[in-house]
């Protein structure tokens, strides 16, 4: 690739040896400033490609014609391309959305109807995925020294999968990845060597899978340079499952034997050539430290070479940088991308920045890019509504859909401004609206920077489920049903994600009273906790998952308020500059001092005592 001719490969992605940080550099150079050019022959080429499509000959009407597109096309959300993903999921031809061939769709977070959102995916599109990660290693290179002379203890899971009437693939993406071979063939890489074998990745049994990998990270201990997992939840995971068998982890590096419990043929094969032979010097200096009184900065003490955490903090991980740190021994948190089941957005060109700083510059010829304009407060003296109750900044979103909105491109953002991200993929989406807010907080080269700043209508998240508001309501809704029968009124409810032990809680303080008077009425545990489980059972597909098969969300809790208690929330919200006028219960509490208000007049706590039912969709 050079300058002024940036890409010509089909699918516009240069050729070049990983091992060569220096070409993986200059490529992130060319792409960075060549935006422009890039974005015009990306879309180019999608529309070339796909105006054929069902869906695309309905707007562009034969015309391959950029204005036309983006004058015709509609700014879309899921629920209107859903009837298309249904179509291709139940045997249509994939070509009524992309001349590509779908191979998979990939299950997103969210809802729909119940059903998980599905992505559409490509065979090309895993060659893209493997391009973008092969350019986060010239990055890290960049900043860290010598991570050709040791391994990553990188904690990789794959998840549950099913398939769709037609036969399709439905999975989550990093799983189709790993499951790829672009993954399982990958060349050698000698930035990018693991501790985990392919095996204990690739093992459907969660359970095993980590005791397997960390297994393979101790004895390996020595050479590992970096230590991490895709999101900080899953790292702060492995943690805790360390914390609770590391006994067992030394008594298998003592004599050399894996546990009976293994039974995965592969785990097994893999785990017993890495733990080789006794090693009980291994195993007492791993005892030794896994016994002290306080686990802090564990990770610096078991793996002493480490140079940094790779996790993703930013968005709703940032919640985890505290206990991180704890654990850590003050080593750098590092966020290396941005991405989702749509596409893979951008990269941290800045890995060791501290969390609150990370922006992400987006990758020009991963999609074509455009940008909602969304509004600070008081900007233009509209109405608008605080985006959420999570969100701690001055964004605001108008209460109005935004179809009358212009979107801007990638090359027009203004520094400082917040946007909606809409994405146009070379895997049949047009125009679709991510849902992430974004804001501009710099350039590299001619590319924008982006600060990730929240998603929009999330209001809980404790691993990769994202709860709206919407969700939220219909599953209190729910609950409520049952107190109701029982001469029980719900007033008010809130909620908030409760992450000070792992893994994380969702917590909903509800204010209660008998019907008829205004007393707290005697309340039946069983029935408080037949609550807590159908508030759980009524949450989204990826919440279920995470609190049945992955135990990465705890038992839903209901906290029990007295009286008066959201009449205190609205005082201390008040106080903090929410109009009297236009108040409204924020349905989920962010901020530490209002959670001190609803917690020190808690008089009754109950939890579901069953995980919900979940099963591949
Ligand atoms: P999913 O499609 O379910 O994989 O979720 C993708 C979403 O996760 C994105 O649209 C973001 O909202 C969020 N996400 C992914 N990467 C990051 C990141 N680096 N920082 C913050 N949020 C992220």
């Amino acid at each position: 690739m050079t300058r002024g001719n940036p890409c010509q490969l089909p699918g516009m992605l240069p050729n070049y040896d990983p091992n060569d940080s220096e070409a993986g550099m200059k490529i992130l150079e060319d792409l960075t400033e060549n935006v422009e050019q890039i974005q015009q022959r990306v879309l180019e080429e999608i529309i070339t490609r796909n105006a054929r499509t069902d869906y695309l000959k309905g707007f562009l009407d034969g015309q391959f014609d950029k204005q036309v597109f983006k004058k015709t096309v509609p700014v879309v959300n899921y629920e209107d391309i859903k009837p298309y993903i249904e179509r291709i999921a139940n045997g249509d031809s994939s070509n009524i959305i992309s001349a590509e061939p779908i191979i998979e769709l990939l299950t997103s977070s969210g809802t729909s109807g119940g059903q998980p959102k599905m992505m559409p995916s490509t065979a090309e599109d895993l060659h893209r995925k493997t391009f973008f990660y092969n350019l986060l290693v010239p990055v890290m290179n960049k900043y860290v020294d010598g991570l050709d002379e040791g391994k990553a203890m990188y904690l990789l899971f794959v998840k549950p999968e099913t398939k769709t009437p037609s036969g399709l693939m439905a999975r989550p993406v990093l799983t189709s990845y790993y499951k790829s071979n672009n993954f399982k063939n990958r060349p050698f890489n000698r930035f990018n060597v693991y501790t985990s074998p392919d095996e204990t990745i690739l093992c459907s049994d969660s359970k095993q899978s980590m005791y397997c990998q960390l297994l393979c990270g101790l004895v390996q201990r020595q050479e590992v340079l970096r230590v991490g997992a895709v999101f900080a939840s899953a790292f702060l995971r492995a943690i805790k499952f360390l914390e609770h068998n590391w006994k067992e982890l030394c008594s298998n590096i003592r004599t050399g034997h894996v546990s009976d419990w293994i039974t995965d043929p592969g785990c097994r094969k893999v785990v017993s050539l890495v733990l080789n032979k006794p090693k009980p010097e291994l195993a007492d200096l791993i005892e030794h430290e896994c016994n002290s009184k306080s686990w802090e900065g564990i990770i610096k003490k078991l793996w002493p070479r480490t140079k940094y955490i790779e996790v993703i903090v930013t968005g709703s991980m940032a919640q985890y940088v505290s206990t991180l740190e704890y654990y850590s021994g003050g080593l750098p948190l590092v966020s290396t991308m941005y991405a989702s089941s749509e596409c893979y957005f951008g990269i941290n060109f800045k890995p060791l920045s501290k969390p609150w700083d990370v922006s992400y510059t987006l990758i020009p010829n991963m999609a074509y890019f455009e940008f909602l304009p969304v509004k600070k407060k008081n900007e233009d003296g509209a109405q608008y509504v605080q985006c959420n109750g999570v969100c701690k900044e001055n964004c605001m979103e108008k209460e109005t859909e935004k179809e009358d909105v212009e979107t801007v491109e990638l090359v027009d953002v203004k520094l400082g401004q917040y946007y909606e991200l809409v994405v146009t993929t070379f895997t049949g989406l047009y125009r679709y609206r991510v849902g992430d807010i974004l804001m501009v907080t710099g350039f590299h080269n001619k590319a924008p920077q982006f600060r990730f700043v929240h998603r929009r209508n999330v209001v809980l998240s404790i691993d990769t489920d994202k709860t709206s508001e919407e969700d939220l309501l219909k599953a209190v809704t729910k609950a409520k049903v049952i107190v109701e029968s029982l001469g029980i009124l719900l007033i008010e409810y809130t909620s908030y994600a409760d992450t000070s032990s792992i893994p994380g809680h969702y917590v909903l303080f509800w204010e209660i009273t008998s019907k008829g008077n205004n007393h707290l009425p005697v309340l039946d545990p069983k029935i408080m906790e037949q609550c807590c489980s159908t508030v759980e059972e009524s949450l989204d597909s990826v919440y279920r998952r995470c609190r049945r098969k992955d135990n990465s969300i705890g038992p839903l809790e209901i906290r029990v308020v007295q009286h008066g208690t959201f009449d205190a929330l609205m005082d201390f919200c008040v106080s903090q500059g929410s109009s009297v006028n236009q108040y409204k219960t924020p349905r989920c509490i962010k901020s530490g001092e209002a959670i001190n208000i609803l917690d020190s007049r808690v008089v009754a706590r109950f939890f579901s005592q069953k995980a919900p039912f979940w099963e591949p969709v």
